[in-house]
C-alpha cells in the first residue's frame, strides 16, 4: 500500500493544508490500496488561483502548440498503459483485460483527437460584416466519478486544453490513485505549470468548494444526478457555465427482423463491462412478444459466460463493483425488483460463492419487467439487466421513451433503414444501430435528465469556448 502525500498544484506537488486523509480500497478483497491527502478548501483555492495565474499564456499558446504538448501527453498516457490499467483494477475492480482495452486504451484515443482538433479548430471565422472569435472560457473546474476514471478526467481536461482553457481536476474519492497518475503525466509531458492541477478530496468538501469558486468559469461535471442537480443550481445562481454528465437507463431495441442472437449476446456484454457500472449501458433489453422467451433463455446463456474471478487474471470477465456502499446499492434494486415481481432469470442478492470478501454482486437477469417497475426506471449501476416485452413498434418507442433519462441506446433490425428510423424518434443522446462502434469524435451526452452539454469530438471542445463578435 503507497501513502501519497501532495497535491498537483502549480507545476508542482505540495503539501495539503490540511491532515485529513482518504484511504483507497481494493475492491476485489476490501483491503486498503493506498492513501492519498483529503484536501479542503484552502487546497481548492490554491489551485484555482494557480490555474487563474497559468490561464492568459496557455490561452495565447498557438493552437498548433497547445495540439504538440496534448501530443506529448498522449505519449506519455501510451509509454504508462501497462500502469494505468493496473491502477484502475486495484481501485475500481474491473478485469485488467477491460482495464487494458478501455480504461487505459480509450483515453490514449480521446486525448489523440484533440492533437488534430486543437491544430484545426477553427477559432476565427467570418459572418457578413463580423469576425466572430471563438476564445477559451477561462478556468475549468472538472469533478469526475469512479466508474471510468480515466476516461472521464481525460474527456474534460483534452478538449479543454485544446480550448486554451485552465483546469483544476477533482477526481473521485474511490479512484485518486489514476488521477494521480494522470497529473504525473501532465508533468511529464511538459505542460506549463497551473495549467492543469489536482486536488484529492472528498464530494462535499473538496468538490463543493470548486464548484463555489468565484475564480472557476465553467464546471464540468460528471456522476449521480442528486449531485448534478446541486451543482447545476449552484451555477446558476452565480451565472457560471456548468456542463453536466448524468445517469443513464438506456433501452436496447431488439425489433422484429434482428439477429436475436447477436443482439442478446451483445446486450448482455455491454450490461456486465465494467460489473454494470456505466452510464450509458444498455440496462432495459426491449424484445417483441414473439422473441421475448428465446431472448430470455439466450440471455442467460449469454449471462454465465461472466464469472466472475480474480480482476489481476488476464481470462476473468466480471470483477467486483467499486466499494461496499455500491454492493448495498446493487443488491438492494435486486432485492427491490423481486418485491414489485420480476422474474429473477439468473444472479440474486447473495454475493457469488467464494466471493464473499470484497464488494461482489452476481451477474442478474430479470424477466417480465414492466415500464413502471423500479427496474426499469432508476440507474442501477450494477451488472443487472433487465427485460422488457412489447407488442409493436410504436409500444417499443413508447417504453424506449418512458423515463426520465436519454443517454444512450441501441436498435437492432434485419434492415438498416428500419432501426435508423427507430433511432430518429428514440429521446437519447446516442443510439448504436446493428452493434454501432465506439466512436471517440461523436458527441456524448444526454437528453432530458441525463444531463447538459456535450463532450468529445469537436462538440465536446466547442463547450470550453465563448465567442466575441467584431463588427468592421
Ligand atoms: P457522485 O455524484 O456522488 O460523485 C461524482 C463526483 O462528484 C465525485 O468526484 C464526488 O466526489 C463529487 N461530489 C460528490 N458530492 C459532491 C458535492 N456536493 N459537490 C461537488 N462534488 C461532489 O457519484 P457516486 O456517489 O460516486 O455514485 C453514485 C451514483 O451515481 C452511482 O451509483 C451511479 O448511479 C451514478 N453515477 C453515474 C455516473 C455517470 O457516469 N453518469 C458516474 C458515477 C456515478
Amino acid at each position: 500500500m503507497q501513502a501519497h502525500e501532495g497535491m498537483y498544484i502549480d507545476g508542482a506537488w505540495r503539501p495539503a493544508a490540511g491532515d485529513d486523509r482518504i484511504d483507497v480500497l481494493n475492491p476485489a478483497d476490501g483491503t486498503v490500496a493506498g492513501s492519498v491527502p483529503a484536501g479542503g478548501p484552502e487546497d481548492v483555492d490554491a489551485a484555482v488561483r494557480a490555474a487563474r495565474a497559468a490561464f492568459p499564456g496557455w490561452a495565447a499558446t498557438p493552437p498548433v502548440e497547445r495540439a504538440a504538448r496534448l501530443g506529448a501527453l498522449r505519449d506519455v498516457l501510451v509509454a504508462r498503459q501497462e500502469e494505468i490499467a493496473r491502477t484502475v483494477t486495484t481501485e475500481l475492480g474491473s478485469p485488467v483485460s477491460f482495464s487494458r482495452a478501455v480504461h487505459a486504451a480509450v483515453p490514449v484515443a480521446v486525448a489523440g483527437s484533440y492533437i488534430d482538433l486543437a491544430a484545426e479548430h477553427p477559432f476565427e471565422e467570418r459572418l457578413g460584416t463580423s469576425r466572430v472569435l471563438h476564445e477559451p472560457v477561462g478556468v475549468v473546474g472538472a469533478i469526475t466519478p469512479w466508474n471510468y476514471p480515466l476516461h472521464q478526467i481525460v474527456a474534460k481536461v483534452a478538449p479543454a486544453l485544446a480550448a486554451g482553457c485552465t483546469v483544476v481536476l477533482k477526481p473521485a474519492e474511490n479512484t485518486p490513485l489514476v488521477a494521480r497518475l494522470f497529473a504525473e503525466a501532465v508533468h511529464e509531458a511538459g505542460l506549463p505549470a497551473g495549467v492543469v492541477n489536482l486536488v484529492t478530496g472528498l464530494g462535499p468538501v473538496a468538490g463543493q468548494a470548486l464548484a463555489e469558486h468565484e475564480g472557476v468559469d465553467l464546471v464540468s461535471f460528471t456522476g449521480s444526478t442528486a449531485v448534478g442537480r446541486r451543482i447545476g443550481a449552484l451555477a446558476g445562481g452565480a451565472v457560471k457555465r456548468v456542463a453536466l454528465e448524468l445517469g443513464g437507463k438506456s433501452a436496447n431495441v431488439v425489433l422484429p427482423g434482428a439477429d436475436l442472437a447477436r443482439a442478446v449476446k451483445a446486450g448482455v456484454a455491454n450490461v456486465m463491462a465494467n460489473s454494470g457500472q456505466t452510464c450509458s449501458a444498455w440496462t432495459r433489453m426491449l424484445v417483441h412478444a414473439g422473441d421475448y422467451e428465446e431472448a430470455v433463455e439466450r440471455a442467460a446463456a449469454a449471462t454465465a459466460r461472466y464469472a466472475p474471478g480474480d480482476p489481476l487474471d488476464d481470462a476473468t470477465r466480471l470483477g467486483p463493483v467499486v466499494s461496499a456502499a455500491q454492493r448495498e446499492r446493487v443488491t438492494g434494486y435486486i432485492a427491490e425488483g423481486q418485491r414489485e415481481g420480476a422474474r429473477l432469470v439468473t444472479g440474486g442478492t447473495e454475493p457469488p460463492e467464494g466471493f464473499e470478501q470484497g464488494s461482489w454482486v452476481r451477474p442478474t437477469v430479470f424477466a417480465d419487467v414492466t415500464p413502471e417497475m423500479t427496474l426499469a426506471q432508476e440507474e442501477i449501476f450494477g451488472p443487472v439487466l433487465s427485460i422488457l416485452r412489447y407488442e409493436d413498434t410504436e409500444d417499443a418507442l413508447r417504453i424506449a421513451n418512458g423515463t426520465d433519462y436519454g443517454l444512450s441506446g441501441a436498435v437492432w433490425a434485419g434492415d438498416e433503414g428500419e432501426a435508423v428510423a427507430f433511432a430518429r424518434r428514440m429521446e437519447t443522446g446516442q443510439v448504436d444501430i446493428n452493434g454501432g462502434r465506439f466512436n471517440p469524435l461523436a458527441p456524448f451526452g444526454g437528453y432530458k435528465r441525463s444531463g447538459v452539454g456535450r463532450e468529445l469530438g469537436p462538440h465536446g471542445l466547442t463547450e470550453y469556448l465563448q465567442t466575441k463578435s467584431l463588427q468592421f
